[in-house]
């Protein structure tokens, strides 16, 4: 039985990559990192499927007998402090786990097994003011955040232990990439949580910021398909993973407005505490590299995903107010 430990496990790809895992036969290590209020939402009906292990990316000890208990034979790094907007705020806490964290747990692969297969996720985020598009694997980085600076280390970091200790590390340049278990602070679930409260009566406006931020958004649950196919090669590389595809947030609010028959216009109102100190103003992915070698394919498309979204939380937030969770006004 194959055996992967995964950083990250309880955020949005972690949890689709551990489904994925299970569903293949896996054993799947979890690492944990203690907190007070545990948040298992993303994988609460497969939890006890899951080996927890205590640790954390900012601790090289713990990190290394994560890897010596569960002996992994793939390791997926995807903790990350991974909100750009929170790092503006936190830029020292957003370097030392999205950027040195990963060398801690590239040390930890290095030091207590060598043979096993490292994915690193990297971010679209690197490309930040993009000197060309639509960007592949060897378009030169221009990162425009705290976290984007951060991914930029990490991925030269994997590329660096892969060249001088011969691991097999790979990098997922991963685009903007979505779900109802996306992060409520995003735009993709800010947008779809926030029309699901409004047609249900819980409130009236949206504060947003730029709207004419372009982006390359695909479907999680495709991507996570990606960073398994990297580690089943023979030779370990970079791939860019997109759909190909432009939208506005403009677009959007559109598709998810009018999923439940309302205008976006209607609602929406501009906030200057959401536009960002340095904006990304577009991301196009060329993922032609990761189709020819890996036979990836997008199966979900925009639109399909932003109603799948905004279904999932019409449900939870119906579910809420039944439950007298969110007080009804
Ligand atoms: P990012 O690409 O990793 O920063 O993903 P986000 O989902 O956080 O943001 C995508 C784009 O949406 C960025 O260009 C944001 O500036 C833009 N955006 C516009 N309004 C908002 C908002 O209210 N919240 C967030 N998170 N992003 C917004």
């Amino acid at each position: 039985m194959k055996k992967a430990l995964i950083t990250g496990v309880t955020g949005q790809d972690g949890s689709y990559l551990a489904e994925l895992l299970l569903q293949k036969g896996y054993k799947v290590y979890g690492l944990r990192r203690r907190t007070s209020t545990p948040n298992y939402e993303n994988v609460e009906a497969f939890k006890h499927e899951i080996e927890w292990i205590s640790g954390d990316l900012t601790d090289l000890s713990s990190l290394i007998e994560a890897i010596q208990v569960s002996k992994a034979d793939e390791v997926y790094n995807l903790g990350a402090q991974s909100f750009v907007e929170a790092s503006w705020p936190q830029p020292l806490l957003t370097g030392q786990i999205t950027a040195l964290g990963v060398t801690h747990i590239l040390e930890a692969v290095r030091i207590a097994r060598p043979q096993a297969k490292f994915y690193q996720a990297s971010s679209s985020e690197m490309f930040g003011k993009v000197v060309e598009t639509p960007q592949k694997e060897s378009t030169p980085f221009y990162p425009r955040s705290p976290y984007g600076v951060s991914k930029v280390y990490g991925h030269w970091i994997t590329v660096n232990y892969r060249e001088s200790f011969d691991l097999f590390a790979s990098s997922g340049i991963l685009f903007n990439h979505e779900s109802p278990r996306r992060g409520i602070e995003f735009v993709s679930r800010k947008v779809t949580d926030g029309v699901a409260r409004i047609k249900l009566g819980l409130q009236k406006e949206l504060r947003m910021g730029n709207l004419d931020a372009k982006r390359d958004w695909g479907f999680a649950g495709d991507f996570v398909k990606a960073m398994w196919l990297m580690l089943q090669q023979d030779t370990a590389d970079d791939y860019v993973i997109a759909t190909g595809e432009l939208h506005t947030v403009r677009e959007l609010l559109e598709t998810a407005f009018s999923h439940v028959d309302l205008n976006y216009e209607d609602h929406v109102v501009i906030d200057p505490k959401f536009i960002r100190p340095a904006e990304v103003d577009l991301l196009l992915g060329d993922c032609s590299k990761a189709q020819e070698k890996l036979g990836w394919r997008q199966e979900v498309s925009f639109q399909e995903m932003i109603r799948i979204m905004v279904e999932a939380d019409l449900q939870r937030v119906e579910w809420a107010m039944k439950s007298r969770l969110i007080p009804v006004v």
